[in-house]
């Protein structure tokens, strides 16, 4: 097992490399192998903050990452939390793209050793044969052909996306790199749903359950007002206008704990990915796809704690301390 297959391990390979090893998921679960640990981040994070990033102070190698994936996928199946599963597919799969462009676009090294990863190796991964090259060189190309199939499947929602707006001939879409990635991000999503929830027997379940227990704390621990009459920007908390700026901003990127709690703080607004989109604007693109797959709230916004724990509480005022999540704040302030 390489840094590849930790970085991801929802690749054939990986999967591969750990049935070689032979395994077995009710010994290490029992054992308590550190996988079950990182398997509970991994869902953890995923679910209130977008992102299964390990925590930087506690790296685990290669093989333990590896493992935790299978381990993840399992919790999540157990996990009794509306559109879990759904959130946990679109974190790895966040998470995935931003490594992508890292090793794609800087010929970054994974922190856990091994070459970067090469945009070839990852279309041939997802079977994407018939993206090709729209100059036929391969000298560092921006645009792409995508055969219109393969665009209509991985497509996301949006305007943008939408095939009349496209130039299309002879059965391919040109599509920028950036967008490409987009395609990826969506063809690792779909990968990582596949097959879940999974059916969990009883010898793995119950020796999990306090794990899952643990998980389901961390989301049900955040209080909040629910509804809202009215999406007043300028009654947003200093954290939420902070990284507002920063999505429109052409300068700046959001991490992937900033774009979470943007996105779910306005669809906890009821704003759809439509309204989203429009108020965010599309300076960064990553926020405007995860905007697009907005669902009304499906996930719960990260409360105060998580937000300071991410590094995403920017700003707080005189009103931030007394209260615990940012749409409490906001509930407060349009009063
Ligand atoms: S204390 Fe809460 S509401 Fe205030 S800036 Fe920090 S995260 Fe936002």
């Amino acid at each position: 097992m390489d840094a590849h297959h930790a970085r991801y391990p929802f690749f054939e390979s990986a999967r591969q490399a750990v049935g070689e090893a032979g395994v077995d998921l009710v010994t290490l679960i029992r054992e308590g192998h550190p996988a079950v640990e990182r398997g509970r981040e991994r869902v953890q994070r995923a679910l209130v903050a977008g992102t299964v990033e390990q925590a930087s102070d506690q790296r685990v190698d290669a093989r333990t990452e590896v493992l935790s994936y299978p381990i993840a996928r399992v919790l999540v199946s157990l996990v009794d939390a509306p559109g879990a599963v759904e959130k946990y597919a679109a974190s790895e799969a966040t998470t995935a793209h931003e490594r992508f462009v890292e090793e794609f676009e800087r010929g970054r090294q994974s922190t856990l050793g091994g070459d970067p990863l090469t945009l070839d190796a990852v279309l041939r991964e997802f079977d994407l044969a018939s993206v090709v090259r729209s100059d036929g060189t391969d000298t560092d190309p921006t645009e792409y052909r995508v055969a219109v199939g393969t665009y209509l499947d991985l497509a996301p929602a949006g305007d943008d996306w939408r095939l009349v707006t496209r130039e299309l001939a002879d059965g391919w879409v040109t599509v920028t790199r950036r967008e490409l990635y987009d395609l990826l991000e969506r063809a690792v999503e779909r990968r990582v749903a596949d097959g879940l929830p999974l059916t969990v027997p009883e010898e793995i379940a119950d020796p999990l359950a306090a794990v899952v227990s643990e998980v389901e704390s961390a989301l049900a621990t955040a209080t909040y007002p629910r509804s809202f009459d009215r999406v007043d920007p300028g009654s947003f908390p200093p954290c939420m206008q902070a990284l507002l700026d920063r999505a429109r901003s052409d300068e700046e990127s959001l991490s992937a704990a900033g774009r979470f709690a943007l996105v779910s703080f306005l669809g906890a607004l009821g704003m759809d990915g439509e309204a989203a989109t429009t108020l965010v604007g599309s300076a960064d693109e990553s926020l405007a796809y995860a905007a697009d797959r907005l669902d009304g709230g499906l996930y719960p916004p990260p409360s105060c704690s998580t937000m300071q724990a991410y590094d995403v509480c920017i700003d707080p005022d005189d009103r931030c301390a007394t209260i615990d999540h940012p749409l409490e704040y906001y509930a407060e302030a349009l009063e």
